[in-house]
């Protein structure tokens, strides 16, 4: 007999975006459906920036001679990438990361779910409540979730993000190993503001948590003064680990590359109390699991750090605001609650009317062939909302909007 991960028997049977695929894609069979534009697109529509398609030529072309030929790299990355990350997305913020605290990965899907392998199985978790499913479904696979029971699991603390508090989180009232801050959080668009990453840091050293600070989306930051790292919170480097990715700001979504700091600083315990650090276990668990990210992507991924490549980041992540920023101005218009879409590329809307969040996304996707997000796929709280996305075309854009006011004026 194959036993199997039984933790998987408490998963939902489908993760949420695979679910509205298949909802879309009976939409479209459906003989007066309207061609369907997607807004609840998570996935950017390119093209890419003509910087990484250069340095990714370069890069297949070095492989071509056996004097340049690259086989099985670093596994924690390449020093190319890891230098000019400490560089530039730290050191002139004067935030002090070696590059040896920079692992550069595939995506931050990946070791979002890989960094539970170093911590002890029965850690107690906390999430934001609306947010990214992986940190749930994660927490499930490796069971450290409890039972399903209604829409929550068990051993989950669900950290309420309300409208009233700009869905911040509420701190624990109990204490939790590791806590999951994603900001900008998807979905909401909320950025979390200094004090309130100040109040984490302090709850994390207190009760010595971990906190796995998702910052995927920080290249949408605009409004000065938001941080755009967890180490701008002095103490944070003993408490926090950070996960970055070039997917939504240099378009690497099937290329694949991101990164993740773990500072030195971090200490855990194995059961007999001996120390370790973070760092030297996550190197341990990569050097054995993880034979690192190609090198054509990582070429790429640096190339985002020439001044070229940086101009056309900005470029590209100011497109999708433009979209998003359409968008909120609409449903506000028509006296929906928006949040999001100013440093987020993700527009996270409340109906008036106390329509359920699939209600919404039905109506929507119905009468006006415009999908989204319905938001209680993120979490209890994402209930009666829906998230909207800016990666799309002007052009698409427009048109959802043309259609999605006409029906918002009859509502
Ligand atoms: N984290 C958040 C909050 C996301 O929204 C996403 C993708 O949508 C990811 C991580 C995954 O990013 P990657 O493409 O680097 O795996």
């Amino acid at each position: 007999m194959i036993r199997v991960n039984n933790n998987f028997e408490e998963l939902p049977a489908v993760y949420l975006f695979t679910q509205i695929s298949r909802i879309l894609a009976k939409y479209k069979e459906e003989k007066d459906a309207l061609p369907l534009i997607r807004m609840d697109i998570g996935d950017i529509p390119g093209p890419l920036p003509s910087s990484v398609a250069r340095a990714m030529h370069e890069a297949v072309e070095e492989l071509t001679t056996q004097e340049s030929f690259k086989g099985y790299g670093p596994e924690q990355g390449y020093a190319f990438l890891r230098n000019v990350i400490a560089e530039k997305d730290y050191g002139e913020r004067n935030l002090p990361i070696d590059p040896s605290e920079i692992f550069i990965s595939d995506g931050a899907k990946c070791d979002l779910g890989n960094l539970g392998d170093i911590l002890a199985k029965d850690s107690t978790v906390a999430v934001m409540d609306p947010s990214y499913p992986a940190y749930v479904d994660d927490s499930v696979i490796d069971g450290r979730a409890g039972k399903l029971v209604g829409n929550k699991y068990s051993g989950i603390t669900y950290l309420k993000c309300q409208s009233e508090k700009n869905f911040c989180p509420e701190l624990p009232e109990e204490r939790v190993d590791i806590i999951y801050i994603c900001s900008p959080n998807n979905p909401t668009g909320s950025v979390l503001p200094y004090e309130e990453l100040e109040k984490l840091v302090k709850y994390a050293k207190e009760n010595k948590s971990l906190i796995i600070f998702d910052s995927a989306y920080e290249a949408y930051i605009r409004t000065p003064n938001l941080p755009k790292s967890i180490y701008e919170v002095s103490g944070a480097k003993e408490v926090a680990i950070e996960i970055r990715s070039f997917s939504k700001t240099g378009g690497f979504t099937g290329i694949r590359c991101g990164y993740t700091v773990v500072p030195k600083e971090i200490v855990g315990y194995y059961n007999d109390n001996t120390p370790i650090t973070l760092n030297t276990l996550w190197n341990r668990r990569q050097t054995t699991k993880f034979n690192g990210a190609s090198y054509i992507s990582q070429k790429g991924a640096a190339a985002l750090y020439t001044e070229e490549g940086r101009k056309e980041v900005r470029e590209m992540t100011d497109r999708f605001l433009k979209n998003a920023g359409m968008l909120r101005e609409m449903f506000e218009e028509a006296g929906w609650k928006v949040t999001g879409g100013v440093d987020s590329p993700y527009v996270w809307v409340g109906n008036p009317y106390g329509w359920t969040s699939y209600e919404t996304f039905e109506k929507l996707l119905k009468e006006c062939g415009v999908s989204t997000t319905p938001g209680s796929g993120f979490g209890e709280e994402g209930e009666g909302y829906i998230r909207l996305s800016g990666f799309n075309s002007l052009e698409n854009t427009e048109k959802a909007i043309d259609r999605l006011r006409k029906i918002l004026k009859q509502s």
